[in-house]
């Protein structure tokens, strides 16, 4: 057939083990599921009162604007009605902006490792990648402006990085805006905007008018539990929102992830609680990991990236056997790593068992 060539070079994305295959294969009878940065408390109990009580009409299509969880954003965030554009998770945005800015032809430059969406977007569209070296986990800056061409459309920041954790210094980021060509978009994805300190916010939103090629992402996935229900929401100028909106699907947030995410957002108690047990939580296993010796990035997320003294995918599968899920840093992009969530209190004690148990293992080796 005559498809686009990319495709066949390409692989779908593979998802994690099910949690029931994990069970059966090694004959356990809990797991715990660490490798997506999801949200281990769930998400806020008033979604799931809402949601008993809410007769909403399955049998009509969603509002395609998204109109109720659009005033209560624009609001939250001091921004107009007409600066959002809402997508079935912040996947689908980024979808959009490469749909719309990517062509045989251009070329997008992003960090390496970063979100794999981008380069996948990227791909599918014909346009040529330029990936720059992240420096101890962070985005080498000068570096990107350095890989901007004439040809280059789309610069991607992600920030907290996935899968570093670290976060682009609030200084550096409006030095590269400053420095970035105006007709090039910026994307600066905040995935995990609410895990961030409020040391290390560049509170983008308050400077939203200065750039006009300048898109936030943000997601109800992480932080507010709402990972099954797919909805994220981009923020930036009237004009180019309006563009990106010619691409959108006329019904791609459904109707119960919009009430969901309205629900959610109101329920500061929740999200709250979220980010304190996950500070504290990731205090704890940082100064564990100091003690065994095994280093780790500066991380501003529900996330850890730690460097291992043997393969990732040795201490993944060491992990996977004694119940644990995580991602091996070989699969990311970052050999020599795991990506641990941090998850519930209890269950991270027992991974230090586990883990200071392998250490103890390979010292002696
Ligand atoms: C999880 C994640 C997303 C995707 O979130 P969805 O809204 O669930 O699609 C986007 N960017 C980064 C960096 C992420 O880690």
């Amino acid at each position: 057939m005559r498809n686009k060539d990319i495709l066949e070079q390409m692989t779908p994305y593979k998802p994690g083990k099910r949690i029931d295959d994990v069970k059966n294969d090694y004959g356990l009878n809990r797991i715990v599921k660490l490798a997506s940065n999801e949200n281990p408390y769930g998400c806020s109990d008033q979604v799931y009162t809402y949601m008993a009580g809410a007769t909403i009409p399955y049998h009509f299509y969603p509002d395609g604007y998204a109109s109720e969880l659009r005033k209560t954003l624009a609001s939250k965030w001091h921004v107009s009605e007409k600066q959002l554009l809402f997508g079935a998770g912040t996947d689908e945005i980024v979808q959009m902006i490469a749909r719309a800015f990517l062509y045989p032809g251009a070329n997008t430059v992003m960090a390496a490792p970063t979100f794999p969406q981008y380069k996948h977007g990227a791909w599918i569209e014909g346009a040529e990648v330029t990936e720059v070296p992240l420096i101890d986990g962070y985005h080498d800056l000068s570096g990107m402006l350095d890989a901007i061409d004439d040809r280059t459309t789309v610069v991607w920041l992600c920030s907290p990085n996935n899968p570093t954790g670290c976060a682009i210094p609030e200084n550096d980021f409006y030095t590269f805006m400053n420095a970035c060509p105006s007709d090039v978009l910026v994307v600066l994805d905040e995935a995990y905007y609410e895990y961030m300190s409020k040391d290390a916010d560049p509170h983008v939103l308050n400077n939203l008018d200065k750039y006009d090629n300048l898109i936030v992402l943000r997601t109800f996935s992480k932080a507010y539990g709402l990972a099954g229900l797919r909805v994220g929401y981009g923020i930036a100028s009237e004009s180019l929102i309006k563009k990106l909106d010619v691409i959108r699907g006329p019904f791609n947030v459904s109707s119960l992830a919009q009430e969901a995410a309205s629900v959610a957002i109101q329920d500061n108690v929740f999200l709250e609680q979220t980010l304190q047990n996950t500070h504290a939580i990731k205090n704890s296993f940082e100064h564990f990991l100091d003690t065994i010796g095994w280093q780790y990035y500066d991380s501003e997320t529900n996330f850890l990236l730690i460097s291992t003294p043997i393969s990732g995918t040795r201490v993944h599968q060491h992990l996977l056997e004694n119940g644990f899920i995580v991602k091996a840093g070989e699969d990311i992009g970052a050999p020599r790593t795991i990506r641990v969530t941090i998850g519930e209190e209890n269950d991270m004690e027992d991974m230090k068992g586990v883990l200071r148990q392998m250490n103890g293992k390979l010292d002696k080796e």
